[in-house]
């Protein structure tokens, strides 16, 4: 893309029509000159997806335009399914954080319209009781929150998440593998009720030693 009257190569898309031969309307960054240039694009080619969900995960594909660059966290449309990237292998083997389409062996994505899945602990001295529960994944756990559970309430105290172990602040649900609470008789208020996102009962379990 070369400005047809300075020869810049610095332009901005202003828009941009068709898919295997694009129509361009460029404006030169340098002299402001707005012109129009038909690129060619090439025929979309099908990428290898690893997809997740929770604890599973299949094979898919997306077709891609091979000029298109990808970046980890981008998202994709996986078959009308948003899917956020996680990892992508270029075909030299590497994990690479962008990459053109035409360099990309494989994909990995999660997707991203499913709830976030939360751990939750709450010790009774010694006696762990662990439930799951299914809640938005913008959702805010924030240390110090007084949480309603069934007929338990619980102080959070602290929370894991993917590579954290935290004592103050908050995190959004998506990125918190659990939350560890402690019951109180002073707790009277709670913050905000999790019992209608329970999806899997356990029992209680005695997971710790004797202290
Ligand atoms: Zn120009």
């Amino acid at each position: 893309m070369k400005c047809t009257v300075c020869g810049s190569e610095s332009c901005e898309i202003l828009k941009s029509k068709g898919k295997i031969s694009k129509e361009l309307l460029l404006k030169c960054n340098e002299c402001g000159n707005v012109f129009r240039e038909i690129v060619e694009v090439g025929k979309p080619v099908e990428v290898r997806v690893v997809v997740s969900e929770y604890e599973s995960s299949h094979k898919t594909s997306v077709k891609l335009f091979p000029d298109e660059f990808l970046e980890f966290e981008g998202v994709l449309d996986l078959d009308g399914r948003p899917a956020e990237i996680t990892s992508i292998e270029n075909k030299k083997g590497g994990r690479v954080m962008v990459a053109p389409v035409s360099e990309i062996d494989t994909i990995w994505a999660n997707y991203i319209d499913t709830p976030a899945r939360v751990g939750i602990s709450v010790d009774y001295g010694g006696r762990i009781l662990s439930r799951k529960v299914e809640v938005d994944r913008e959702f805010e756990f924030t240390i110090g929150d007084v949480v309603k559970l069934g007929n338990v309430l619980f102080k959070i105290r602290a929370m894991n998440t993917q590579d954290r172990k935290m004592r103050k602040g908050f995190a959004k649900a998506f990125v918190i593998k659990r939350v560890y609470g402690r019951p109180g008789d002073d707790l009277k208020r709670y913050d905000y009720d999790l019992t209608s996102k329970i999806f899997e009962v356990n029992n209680v379990v005695d997971s710790n030693e004797e202290k």
